[in-house]
């Protein structure tokens, strides 16, 4: 069963980062903790508080505020509008958003670790400060020991580190992603808990096309780039790459023939 957290943990120790967000009017202030695997959303004004007042009071413990998109894709939009998350709350929505640079990074993981574990914010409990309700949440839940997690990693698979420690691995080869893998790549992976099978000491790192080409041929699965013309994969740019060289080959031949023909003119 989960344990409040204590006034004295929300110092910024350990794994603890302070994040702030906040709804449309208000900052609210999230401690995020790595370890304990919690959100704890503090308001700082009253203003604020009636929302988690609200789900204080409307919300049941152990349940999910469903996760509702976000706005602003596009960097150009201004900070606070440009990673917005949004949760279903009675009939309505509750926002976090950043309103720094700063705080756009642990908004996209939380937002992240929420895409990838397919749900939203867990309530897990809450309680009086100052007269005001400060409130804890998770994103999921460890499948094995039932720990509360928030990283991407651990919420992708359901299983906290403590437990991918232990993990007798099973690896089997798909796509992987992340760390020196980049966007994707072909690799073994721990089907029980997620974890990459380590590369051999000294081997050659592919280039990010390599790996690309490696997910079409194996894995079957067709790539596309997103900021080339419509349809464009890997196979594509290879083979425009390959073109283009052939190109400036017969350029060059071209050159040196005209070259020739004015010196023997
Ligand atoms: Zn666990
Ligand atoms: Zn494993």
């Amino acid at each position: 069963m989960y344990n409040f957290l204590q006034l004295g943990q929300w110092d910024l120790i350990g794994n603890s980062t302070l994040i702030v967000l906040t709804n449309r009017r208000s900052p609210v202030k999230v401690l995020r903790n790595q370890e304990k695997g919690t959100l704890t959303l503090r308001p700082s004004s009253e203003a604020e508080a009636a929302v988690l007042r609200e789900i204080q009071t409307s919300v049941p413990l152990g349940e999910k505020l469903h996760y509702e998109g976000r706005g602003g894709a596009s960097p150009n939009d201004p900070v606070s509008e440009r990673m917005r998350i949004s949760f279903a709350l009675n009939g309505g929505k509750f926002d976090l958003l950043a309103t720094t640079d700063e705080d756009e990074h642990p908004v996209r993981w939380t937002r992240d670790a929420i895409y990838f574990s397919g749900g939203g914010l867990t309530l897990l409990g809450h309680q009086e400060i100052d007269g005001l309700p400060v409130l804890d949440f998770t994103i999921a839940h460890c499948k094995l020991c039932n720990k509360p997690i928030i990283s991407m990693g651990e919420c992708e698979w359901k299983t906290c580190n403590a437990c991918k420690d232990v993990c007798n691995h099973e690896y089997e080869r798909g796509m992987v992603h992340g760390g020196s893998a980049g966007i994707m790549a072909v690799g073994e992976f721990c089907a029980k808990c997620g974890r990459g099978k380590p590369e051999p000491e000294g081997a050659r790192k592919k280039s990010q096309i390599e790996n690309e080409l490696l997910v079409q041929r194996e894995l079957g699965v067709h790539v596309l780039y997103a900021n080339l013309p419509l349809g464009m994969g890997p196979t594509d740019l290879v083979q425009a790459k390959r073109f283009a060289r052939r190109l400036e080959r017969a350029r060059k031949r071209n050159q040196s023939a005209d070259g020739g023909k004015r010196s023997s003119a």
